[in-house]
């Protein structure tokens, strides 16, 4: 039996008449930027984080760093971002001037350790980007205090977390303000990229708004030296088909983890921790294990595919040898990026696939 990492085809099945019928619609009509469509998605999209406001843009790195610009954060400025990430968590920062400052997770929950973000606050500090790694929530109140008592901005990285609570708020919610990435594979995905900047904060979300097109308030009269990053009109209109079965398809994610958590019982293999205050997504579905990569190969053996999320932390990349940091450093994102496989994981994934994942991870010695 073979089965792959993640699967496009049962999802994309359900939707497939209304994806085409929108897309001949939409062909018709040519309007293809800053429209009907993204204005609904955006509108759509806060109130499924519950925030007051959303605004679409290019991607998720784009999401992150508009939101770090709007706030005016750059040259001599620290950002606070977690060890153990997808390294455009620490571009968004590299690309405003500022530098992130690395903080190492929690080996249970592998999202960053509130309890070591303290001592790496400076005088230059300016904001803590908070991941919300595979799709469980980071411990937001821990964070947020910290965030009150040095007057720090705290802003989600939720590329991972669409619709993922924390003591039943949502993703999104939870900070200062939050980006989203809709790249394909994520929980919510365009058919290309996109992603969101979604906030509380008017005055941000005006400035980010104005940023992300070319910075104009009204058209040809600029007030920031802006960037090109919208989100298109089609994939607007293809979120907004695929936001309404958001929830279901998170259901399902739910479903397929529950089994694997019961039914995965090699003692050799770690299986995720679900926090007290989290509800998970499943973005992800990462295990660890002692040699890692022997393992890896003992699945692929027998048709299984996984994918390692991440190989090299964020400090051992050749992209950040200027920040001079060296093996060792960093042990726990280390330890995780050796050890951790995340297992396939997708909406309409079969008892069947799910019981063969099951047994071949529990017959392995
Ligand atoms: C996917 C992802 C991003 C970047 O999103 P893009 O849309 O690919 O730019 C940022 N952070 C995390 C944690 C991600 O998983």
């Amino acid at each position: 039996m073979n089965v792959p990492f993640v699967s496009f085809e049962p999802m994309h099945k359900e939707i497939e008449n209304e994806i085409l019928s929108k897309f001949k619609q939409m062909y018709e009509n040519n309007w293809f930027i800053l429209g009907q469509e993204v204005e609904n998605f955006e509108r759509e999209f806060s109130e499924f984080c519950d925030t007051k406001y959303c605004i679409g843009c290019g991607c998720g790195l784009d999401a992150l760093s508009l939101i770090l610009r709007a706030y005016e954060i750059g040259n001599g400025d620290e950002v606070i971002v977690p060890s153990n990430t997808y390294i455009a968590t620490a571009l968004a920062v590299t690309y405003t001037g500022a530098k992130p400052v690395f903080v190492e997770p929690n080996l249970d929950t592998y999202d960053i350790n509130p309890d070591l973000i303290e001592k790496s606050i400076t005088d230059n500090t300016k904001a803590i980007i908070a991941v919300h790694l595979y799709g469980q929530s980071a411990d937001m109140d821990k964070i947020k205090k910290i965030a009150k008592k040095y007057n720090l901005k705290l802003i989600e990285d939720s590329a991972q977390a669409h619709g993922s609570l924390y003591n039943g708020r949502k993703a999104g919610s939870l900070g200062d303000a939050a980006g989203f990435s809709f790249y394909p594979g994520k929980n919510l995905g365009a058919l290309g990229d996109a992603g969101a900047v979604v906030t509380d904060d008017k005055e941000l979300a005006d400035k980010v708004r104005a940023i992300r097109n070319y910075g104009s308030d009204v058209k040809y009269h600029h007030i920031y030296k802006g960037v090109n990053s919208r989100l298109d009109e089609i994939q607007a209109a293809f979120l907004r088909i695929k936001l309404r079965n958001l929830e279901k398809w998170n259901d399902n994610r739910r479903d397929t983890a529950k089994k694997y958590l019961n039914g995965i019982n090699n003692p050799k293999v770690i299986k995720p921790h679900v926090a007290s205050y989290a509800e998970h997504i499943w973005h992800i579905f990462a295990i660890r294990t002692e040699g890692r990569d022997e393992f890896r190969k003992y699945l692929k053996d027998n048709g299984i595919e996984t994918v390692i999320h991440y190989p090299i932390p964020m400090h051992l990349q050749p992209a950040y040898k200027d920040l001079n940091f060296k093996k060792g450093d960093f042990p726990i994102a280390e330890k995780i990026a050796n050890e951790v496989l995340s297992i396939p994981m997708w909406y309409g994934m079969n008892d069947e696939e799910i019981k063969y994942v099951i047994d071949k991870i529990n017959r392995y010695k």
